[in-house]
């Protein structure tokens, strides 16, 4: 099955996404913040990035859904810098740009990491935190598709997107992996300072699945296109668990292909918030899969043993 974005590269919709994504730099409003700062000429918004991407790392990842991993992993390529800025982000020192490990990437260089990871036999190309440089990778595509790239995108957001940059991206990524974390605007605004949050990572999901619909995997296992959610259980926040998968059940798909994760940690900031400090129990997360079973979602993704080992080997856990 052809990456969408190869079609939009032959027809000329990749540069005219380009184009119009660029514009949008000038007076930034590509996602749901709408800072209308001038990042080309190195005004600086929420997120902390100018024109050009910074990357913390990238290599192959064995952690992540098996559907994604394959034999030889998930291509991903972390980005500095983010729109949501969460206080209990396990990636904290990263998300804060210019932090630990930061290099900026011109257009040729993240092209150049994109094709490294296809030659490494990655199974795609997993896009960690892309909302604030959907522009810088849209630059990059026709450079790393000229060099050979034909690895599927997977567009692997924190789930505040703004639908007009989605657009964007229509005919382009062909995985999308969003994170729905809160369904109250007070946790939004006390723990990201985004109340707008829940409504729009709601519209968000509606216009992902709009393009390209539930995950579809193949003979091999393998993730081909669709939605893949995410939903980060945290300590006391069963009903907005509840919520969030009745939602997904009622509004997206029963269909959807979600992943409903324990491994809550107080990383970041979390333990300035008394209720961040714990963890997650295992009854609130056996009482989650099976709301989601009630609710009719079947699709639940199960940790696989052997990934999980490779993922520790791979940490030195
Ligand atoms: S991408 Fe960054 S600068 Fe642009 S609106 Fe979002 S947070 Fe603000």
């Amino acid at each position: 099955m052809d990456s969408a974005y190869l079609k939009a590269a032959r027809s000329g919709l990749l540069e005219q996404r380009i184009y119009e994504s660029r514009l949008l730099l000038k007076d930034c409003t590509l996602c749901p913040r709408g800072c209308r700062v001038d990042r080309l000429s190195g005004t600086l918004g929420y997120c902390r990035t100018g024109a050009i991407a910074e990357i913390a790392s990238y290599g192959p990842h064995f952690g992540e859904e098996s559907v994604l991993v394959g034999e030889h992993g998930s291509g991903t390529i972390f980005f500095c810098g983010c729109n949501l800025l969460c206080i209990f982000c396990q990636n904290y020192d990263i998300s804060r740009p210019r932090g630990a490990g930061c290099q900026p990437v011109d257009d040729r260089q993240l092209a150049r990491v994109m094709v490294k990871l296809q030659e490494q036999g990655c199974l795609n190309i997993n896009l960690v935190t892309p909302s604030h440089v959907v522009p810088q990778i849209l630059s990059a595509l026709p450079i790393a598709v000229k060099s050979g790239l034909t690895l599927p995108l997977v567009y692997n957001s924190s789930g505040y997107d703004s639908v007009a940059t989605l657009k964007l991206l229509d005919g382009i990524v062909d995985i999308y992996m969003p994170d729905f974390k809160f369904w109250s605007a007070a946790s939004a605004e006390r723990y990201a300072k985004a109340a707008d949050y829940p409504e729009r990572a709601r519209l968000a999901l509606r216009e992902m699945q709009r393009q390209v619909d539930d995950l579809k995997i193949n003979a091999k296992g393998h993730a081909e296109r669709g939605v893949l959610v995410r939903h980060l259980l945290m300590p006391g926040g069963f009903p907005e668990t509840e919520a969030i998968l009745r939602f997904l059940a009622e509004e997206i798909s029963v269909d959807c292909y979600v992943n409903i994760m324990d491994q809550y940690r107080p990383c970041g900031r979390a333990t300035d918030f008394d209720e961040l400090k714990g963890t997650v129990s295992a009854k609130d997360y056996r009482l989650a899969l099976q709301r989601a079973k009630e609710f009719g979602l079947t699709r639940l993704d199960q940790a696989d043993f052997s990934r999980l080992l490779r993922y520790m080997l791979e940490k030195r856990l």
